[in-house]
């Protein structure tokens, strides 16, 4: 990590400093370890898939204490699983039929932009269809939600919805289902992490068999 002391002033990031940024990054890695970006090439076998939101603040290395090469990471606004994605559909079906990960974890955060946003009645032009999804969660559960006066606290419980929600809808592809059905040991979870504390919170959602699936949902073993 490079600045211990965050400024919200990110005037002196440019175009150019992003550059000798990298120069610094690659000449204090090799001075570490001469053979760090020889070994690095050599490919990656990373455990873990993280879905989490785009937001700049909650990038999945840094709050995790791991290194490139020990997460695959696919981010969105929001931290969304949806159907038809063919991103996301992409990147899980890559990481669970290739890398083999072990774990898929859906990472939300306190405070997120576009919760906040789904729970406005505003438009925000094209973003609008994808909030949308969210704001499906929130009919879902709108009898808890709106029983919260707070509006913080109701948005911070979207949040944690929102994952729960995005963890059973990750549970629901085919590619996941697949993977339990031949017997792969593939974990899905839920967290949620704080931008005021730095903690993540553990959802408990996790899931390794479609037990806790609606009928409806489960397709039959191939
Ligand atoms: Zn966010």
């Amino acid at each position: 990590m490079c600045a211990t002391k965050l400024t919200h002033d990110t005037s002196h990031i440019t175009y150019d400093s992003l550059l000798e940024g990298n120069k610094q990054f690659v000449a204090d890695t090799l001075q570490e370890d001469p053979l760090y970006f020889e070994k690095l090439a050599n490919g990656q076998t990373p455990p873990v898939l993280w879905i989490g939101c785009a937001d700049s603040r909650v990038p999945a290395n840094q709050i995790t204490n791991t290194n490139p090469g020990e997460i695959f990471v696919h981010r969105n606004i929001a931290n969304m699983v949806i159907h038809t994605d063919m991103n996301m559909l992409s990147v899980l079906d890559y990481a669970v039929n290739v890398l083999k990960v072990k774990h898929v974890i859906v990472t939300g955060h306190y405070g997120c932009g576009g919760v906040l946003a789904a729970m406005t009645h505003k438009q925000f032009g094209l973003i609008d269809n994808w909030l949308r999804h969210i704001k499906d969660v929130y009919r879902v559960h709108s009898k808890e939600l709106n029983a919260i006066e707070d509006e913080g606290k109701r948005g911070d419980r979207l949040v944690e919805l929102n994952v729960i929600e995005n963890v059973s809808n990750l549970c629901k592809t085919s590619i996941v289902q697949n993977a339990w059905q031949n017997g792969q040991d593939l974990h899905v979870h839920g967290w949620v992490y704080s931008l005021a504390t730095g903690v993540i919170s553990d959802m408990n959602v996790s899931a390794n068999n479609n037990s806790k699936m609606d009928e409806v949902f489960r397709f039959e073993e191939q």
